[in-house]
C-alpha cells in the first residue's frame, strides 16, 4: 500500500452467509474497531436482502455497505434481478463486479463485467472489479496476458474522471476460498501489473490513484505481509470476513502500515 496516493480498503465479502440478525450484530460489534481506524476504508459486501439491516445498522459508522453483483440495465424485464439504482437507493456504496463465482456459475464475461462497470459508475457506485487467473493460466505462465485482458476489458469506455470511484481486486482463482494464498510477491507483481495497464490508459496520475486490493483467502496470519506490498491496497476477504473478530485483525493489521 501507499498512503500517499491512494486509500487502503478491507472489504469483506459475505458472499451468501448471514441473516439480517446477525449482519446487525457483526456491524454492532465492529463499530469500536471502525471508529479507531485512520487509514482504512471499511467495506462489506452482504446478500441483497441484507442491505437495509446493514445500512441501518452502519449509519453514523465508517462503514460502507456494498453488494455482491447488479444487472447493467437501469430497469426492465430482468426476472430476479436487481439494477444500480436501487443499489444506490437503499444506501449501497460500493458493488462487487466480476467476482469469479458469477464468471464461473453465471456466465459473467469480460463484455458483461463491463457492462456492469459503466452501470455502477452511471449510477454513482464503486465498483470493485475482481479479475484473476486460474490455476491452468499460472502454470503456463500466461498471468499477466489474462489479469491485463480483463483489466482493459472491464474497463473499456470508463473515462479517466470515473476512474477515481473504480477498485481492482486481483483474486487469483486458485487462492478463493481454498486456503491457498498468492505470495506477498505473486500479488504485488499482479497488482503492479494492473497499475501499467491503468497507467498506459489514464496516465501515471490517475493510476497511483486507485486502490488494487488482493483476494483469495486472506486471514489473520497472511494479511500483514501481503498489505506491505507496495501494489496491495487491501484486501477483498470471503471466509475471513463472516466473523467480527478475524476481519477486525484483518483491518488491525493494515493499520499497522502507516
Ligand atoms: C472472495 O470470495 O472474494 C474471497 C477472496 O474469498 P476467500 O477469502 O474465502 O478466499
Amino acid at each position: 500500500m501507499d498512503l500517499r496516493y491512494r486509500k487502503t480498503i478491507i472489504a469483506g465479502n459475505w458472499k451468501m452467509n448471514l441473516n439480517a440478525e446477525e449482519a446487525k450484530r457483526f456491524i454492532t460489534e465492529l463499530k469500536p474497531l471502525a471508529a479507531r481506524a485512520k487509514w482504512c476504508d471499511i467495506v462489506l459486501c452482504v446478500p441483497f436482502l441484507q442491505i437495509p439491516a446493514a445500512v441501518k445498522a452502519a449509519k453514523g459508522t465508517k462503514i460502507a455497505i456494498g453488494a455482491q453483483n447488479c444487472h447493467y440495465e437501469p430497469s426492465g424485464a430482468y426476472t430476479g434481478e436487481i439494477s444500480c439504482g436501487m443499489l444506490a437507493e437503499a444506501g449501497v456504496k460500493y458493488v462487487i463486479v466480476g467476482h469469479s463465482e458469477r464468471r464461473r456459475d453465471w456466465g459473467d464475461t469480460d463484455k458483461l463485467v463491463n457492462q456492469k462497470v459503466l452501470a455502477a459508475l452511471q449510477a454513482g457506485l464503486r465498483p470493485i472489479v475482481c479479475v484473476g487467473e486460474t490455476l491452468e493460466m499460472r502454470d503456463n505462465g500466461v498471468t499477466l496476458d489474462v489479469v491485463r485482458m480483463q483489466v482493459k476489458t472491464a474497463l473499456r469506455g470508463v473515462m479517466l474522471e470515473q476512474l477515481r470511484r473504480v477498485t481492482l481486486a486481483y483474486e487469483p482463482i486458485w487462492a478463493i476460498g481454498t486456503g491457498y494464498t498468492a505470495t506477498p510477491q505473486q500479488a504485488n507483481e499482479v497488482g503492479a501489473c494492473i497499475r501499467e495497464v491503468l497507467r498506459q490508459n489514464y496516465g501515471a496520475r490517475a493510476a497511483r490513484g486507485v486502490s488494487i486490493l488482493y483476494g483469495g483467502s486472506m486471514n489473520t496470519g497472511n494479511a500483514y505481509q501481503l498489505l506491505a506490498q507496495p501494489d496491495v491496497d487491501g484486501g477483498l476477504i470471503g471466509g475471513a470476513s463472516l466473523r467480527t473478530e478475524s476481519f477486525g485483525k484483518i483491518i488491525e493489521a493494515a493499520e499497522q502500515h502507516e
